[in-house]
């Protein structure tokens, strides 16, 4: 996630793809109108997390559904305010200016539930995923004016500072209200926890919650172009999502999802860098180098139903940057190992792209012309 405001350039290209998917809606809802006499749906547009927010809700009581994207949005904004590492007073903030503290940090049960599914993803991901990169992603400082190339031994210094495996959870009580569960963080080895790449999918996450305390039936949930979608469109269809074409125009989709309850989640080398000397540099690393990761794949949308588990976006999330970070055969080995995770790899061929489509997705997947199917995409997994 970019929760700073240099990120504009993929802020922008997500901004228009967002529209885009946003256009969709605004055509179901106009269905939705002539089936149901009074259609309506309320937006709401935002500037979060370093990205465009944007909130659709579709149903019948504009000051119901008002209020639901009002909270919803509100939602977000506080689980920012944990999360990011751009917000001196926040949760993550805190940690990282004293790792090591002694006895640990005191945190909200939101960072702790967070940082305990990050640490499982990074485990389930070999450190594919590693929310211990936080030195190594300011040292590069991707998508902000101070962007630099720095040179193997900086970057060496810090890659010791990373690693999950030394990132203490644990709960005590409080002695004077025993009822009550103190959360304590710690980070063994003076690591920089970032969470930018899973925060997005838990904020999804908190404001679909959110909807559905309020009632909402039909919405969609766009965070910089990961998009998290409840129920059915408003004429009682799935949603068509578009999947952006990297480095192509924007709002141009390589692939259209059918998709209702689902989150939909990508990670591109395409959507924030810099360059230097005609090389990129981009915002996504391979922890084991502390280098922009060098993959083979161009983008990876993560799906997964939304109604199977809370807290599916934020894995989502993560795991759409890890299997970016393994490159095609690893994450292929990875889809094998969890059935339960659907995903589009894409990679460039010789004429567009070739994109590799997991079993789950393939009766929900309409690709674009000169995009092509790789060759064994239909295997079993
Ligand atoms: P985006 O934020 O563009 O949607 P991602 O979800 O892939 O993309 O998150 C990228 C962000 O995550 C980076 O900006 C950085 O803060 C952090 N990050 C980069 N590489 C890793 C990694 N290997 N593991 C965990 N976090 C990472
Ligand atoms: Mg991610």
């Amino acid at each position: 996630m970019d929760f700073d405001n240099k990120g504009l350039r993929f802020s922008k290209r997500k901004r228009v793809a967002a529209v885009c998917v946003l256009a969709v809606l605004a055509l179901a809802c106009a269905g939705f109108g002539t089936a149901l006499k009074r259609p309506l749906s309320v937006r709401r547009d935002t500037f979060a997390m370093g990205t465009l927010v944007r909130i659709s809700v579709c149903g019948r009581n504009k000051a119901e559904l008002e209020a639901a994207a009002a909270a919803a949005e509100a939602e977000i904004s506080r689980l920012e305010e944990l999360f990011s590492v751009h917000i001196a007073s926040s949760e993550i903030a805190r940690i990282n200016a004293d790792p090591e503290k002694e006895g640990g940090h005191t945190v909200s049960a939101e960072t702790y539930g967070l940082l305990k599914l990050a640490l499982k993803e990074a485990e389930e991901t070999g450190g594919a995923f590693d929310p211990t990169i936080g030195a190594v992603v300011s040292l590069w400082g991707v998508g902000s004016e101070r962007a630099r190339v720095p040179d193997g031994a900086e970057i060496q210094s810090l890659l010791d500072k990373t690693g999950w495996a030394k990132v203490r959870l644990w709960q005590t009580s409080n002695a004077a209200k025993p009822s009550e569960t103190i959360y304590r963080v710690s980070a063994g080895g003076g690591q920089k926890l970032d969470l930018g790449a899973i925060a997005k999918g838990c904020a999804a996450d908190g404001a679909a919650r959110v909807l559905r305390g309020h009632g909402v039936k039909s919405a969609l949930i766009n965070i910089g172009g990961d998009l998290t979608v409840l129920g059915k469109s408003p004429r009682g269809r799935d949603w068509r999502l578009g999947l952006q074409l990297p480095d192509g125009p924007h709002g141009e989709y390589f692939a259209v999802l059918a998709a209702s309850d689902a989150v939909i989640i990508t990670s591109g080398a395409y959507e924030r860098y810099f360059e230097r000397d005609g090389v990129r540099y981009h915002h996504i690393f391979d922890t084991k180098t502390g280098r922009p990761a060098k993959s083979d794949l161009v983008s990876v949308t993560i799906v997964m139903g939304r109604l199977e588990a809370e807290g599916n976006a934020a894995r989502c999330d993560a795991l759409a940057t890890a299997l970016f970070v393994m490159g095609f055969e690893k994450a292929r080995a990875f889809l094998r190992a969890h059935p339960e995770v659907q995903a589009v790899l894409a990679a460039e061929g010789g004429e567009g792209l070739e994109v590799f489509i997991t079993e789950g997705l393939k009766n929900r997947a309409e690709l674009s012309k000169g995009t092509t199917l790789k060759a064994d995409a239909g295997e079993k997994r």
